[in-house]
C-alpha cells in the first residue's frame, strides 16, 4: 500500500503547478480591478472542474491567494444574490431579495459608484440579464430585486461604460415597462448593441450591450467564448482610461446549472468560467497595477464530490458530481486572487471585506 502512495505521489508532482504566490507582488499600487464572479460557484464546483481537468492546472491552481469568504445576509444565513451582491458591491450586509440598500431601505453607495466618482471606468458583464441580482447590486437602490423598471431607470442614471448581458424585453416589451427603455438610454448618451458580434466592434461609451430577450445562452447551447470575448473587448475599451478601471465580469449560469442539479452543465459553466478567469490572469500579468478578484456570491446546489463504493481500502472507485439541495447552500465560497496586492484576499473574510479591501486598494490610494 505504502509502495503505491508514493508511485501515485511521484506521477501527480510533474503535474503540479509551479507555487504562484512566489511571484506575487506585495503591495502593488492597484489602478484596475477585474471582479469575477461565479453566481453560486462553491469550493465543490471549483473540485469538480479540478477533477473533470485531471488535476491539470485550472485558473483556480493559479491564483497566487486564496481565501474564504462568509456569506451570510442580514437576515438569513442562506443568502440570495441580492444580498450578496450588495455585500460586495457596497460592503454592508443587506436583506435577502434587497439591492443596494441598507434593510431598512436607505441606499449605500456602490464600489462601482465610488470608482466613477473617482473619475475611473466602470465596466459590467454577465451573462445572465444585466438587471439581475449580481449586476445591479452594482449599481441599483431597491428594496425588491424584482422592482425591474427602478432597476433600469438606476441603470441608466448610473451610465457605466459598459454594460452587457441579456435581457432586452425587460427593456421594451410594455408588461413591464411603459416606454421603449432601449430608446430611452440612447437618449440620455448610450450607444445601443443587439449582438455580441456588434458589440466587438463598438467603442463609443457608454455602450448599453442587450444580447438576448432573457438570460444569453448556457455555454452548452453555443459554441462561442461568449463571457471571454466580450470581457476582453470591454477591458480594451475600459483601459483607454489612464485613471484606471472597475469591472464586475460574473458567470451567471453556474448558479442556474447548479440550481437544475445538472452536472453536464455545471462542467460547461465551469469551462467557460475557466477561460474568462485564465485571460483576466494573463491582463494582469501584462497591465501593471491590475488586481483580480475571483469569488462567489453564495453556493449553489449543495455540490458533493462522491466516490463511487464506502470502502476506502479499494482504489479510485470513480466519482460523481452530486447536489443536496435545488436551492442555495450556508456553505461559504472561496476568493482567489491574483497580480497588484492581491494577498490582501488571502484570508478568511466577510464577504463584505471584498468590498472594503477594493475600495481601500482602488478608491482610497493615494
Ligand atoms: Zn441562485
Amino acid at each position: 500500500m505504502k509502495k503505491f502512495f508514493l508511485f501515485v505521489l511521484a506521477a501527480l508532482i510533474p503535474l503540479a503547478p509551479a507555487f504562484s504566490s512566489d511571484k506575487a507582488p506585495k503591495n502593488e499600487k492597484v489602478k484596475n480591478v477585474i471582479l469575477i464572479i461565479g453566481d453560486g460557484m462553491g469550493f465543490s464546483a471549483c473540485a469538480s472542474w479540478m477533477v473533470d481537468r485531471h488535476y491539470e492546472p485550472t485558473c483556480f491552481d493559479r491564483a497566487q491567494y486564496v481565501g474564504m469568504s462568509k456569506t451570510y445576509s442580514a437576515n438569513s444565513r442562506v443568502t440570495d444574490s441580492a444580498a450578496s451582491g450588495t455585500a460586495m458591491a457596497c460592503g454592508i450586509k443587506t436583506n435577502n431579495s434587497m439591492l443596494g440598500v441598507l434593510p431598512d431601505g436607505t441606499p449605500v453607495t456602490s464600489i462601482a459608484e465610488l470608482a466613477k466618482a473617482k473619475g475611473l471606468s466602470t465596466g459590467i458583464v454577465v451573462s445572465s440579464y444585466v438587471l439581475d441580482a449580481t449586476p445591479a447590486a452594482f449599481y441599483a437602490h431597491v428594496k425588491n430585486r424584482n422592482d425591474r423598471k427602478t432597476i433600469e431607470e438606476n441603470l441608466i442614471d448610473f451610465k457605466p461604460d459598459v454594460i452587457v448581458g441579456g435581457g432586452r424585453k425587460y427593456f421594451v416589451e410594455e408588461r413591464y415597462v411603459p416606454v421603449n427603455m432601449i430608446d430611452k438610454a440612447v437618449g440620455a448618451g448610450f450607444t445601443y448593441v443587439s449582438s455580441p458580434d456588434d458589440f466587438m466592434i463598438a467603442t463609443k461609451t457608454p455602450i448599453l450591450g442587450l444580447f438576448s430577450d432573457e438570460s444569453y445562452p448556457m455555454a452548452i447551447e453555443r459554441d462561442t467564448d461568449y463571457l471571454t470575448d466580450v470581457s476582453l473587448h470591454t477591458l480594451d475599451i475600459l483601459d483607454d482610461n489612464k485613471n484606471g478601471f472597475f469591472v464586475m465580469i460574473e458567470g451567471s449560469h453556474i448558479d442556474h446549472a447548479a440550481h437544475a442539479n445538472n452536472a453536464e452543465q455545471l462542467t460547461w459553466e465551469m469551462e467557460e468560467f475557466d477561460k474568462v478567469v485564465n485571460a483576466a490572469f494573463d491582463y494582469a500579468d501584462i497591465h501593471k497595477g491590475t488586481l483580480v478578484v475571483v469569488t462567489a456570491d453564495h453556493e449553489t446546489g449543495g455540490v458533493a464530490l462522491l466516490p463511487g463504493s464506502k470502502d476506502f481500502t479499494k482504489s479510485d472507485t470513480g466519482i460523481d458530481v452530486k447536489f443536496a439541495t435545488t436551492g442555495h447552500s450556508g456553505s461559504p465560497v472561496p476568493v482567489y486572487s491574483y497580480g497588484a496586492s492581491a494577498w490582501r484576499f488571502g484570508q478568511v473574510m466577510e464577504n463584505t471585506d471584498i468590498f472594503a479591501r477594493i475600495k481601500s486598494l482602488l478608491i482610497d490610494r493615494k
